[in-house]
């Protein structure tokens, strides 16, 4: 059993962070379809758990790293933003942030100093704001 399972993964893609991802949402899905009785949730979760087996029986490897490639830079992004939105949060006492009207820069000025003009550090832009 296990030997001809063996051989049917051969050349398959197997399994990866983004299939481990989907099962995982896949459960999550259902046990929130179980306790809401939404049943949207199971089409959800049977979809993530079907696109997960289809991925690791895939025979298209370079297709399916590629994709799980994209999945990290993703999640990579995601945990970037996450960790300055809590950095953000911790130092609110200190500072405030803004964002410049230009280029959309983030722009961290001490609190407690009145009016002051702020010069954006990449493009220059100067504009007036509390702090
Ligand atoms: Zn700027």
């Amino acid at each position: 059993m296990r030997e001809k399972f063996r051989q049917f993964m051969i050349g398959r893609y197997g399994t990866d962070g983004l299939n481990q991802f989907l099962s995982m949402s896949s459960i999550v899905m259902l046990l929130v379809s179980l306790l809401t009785r939404v049943s949207l949730f199971t089409w959800l979760g049977a979809a993530l758990l079907i696109l997960c087996y289809y991925r690791s029986l895939s025979r298209n490897i370079s297709k399916r790293t590629e994709e799980n490639y994209r999945f990290y830079s993703l999640k990579d992004r995601f945990n970037n933003k996450f960790r300055s939105l809590k950095e953000q949060w911790a130092n609110r006492k200190l500072y405030h942030y803004y964002r410049c009207p230009q280029c959309r820069q983030k722009l961290r000025v001490p609190r407690g100093r009145g009016r002051i003009q702020i010069s954006c550090p990449r493009c220059g832009t100067q504009f007036i704001k509390k702090s």
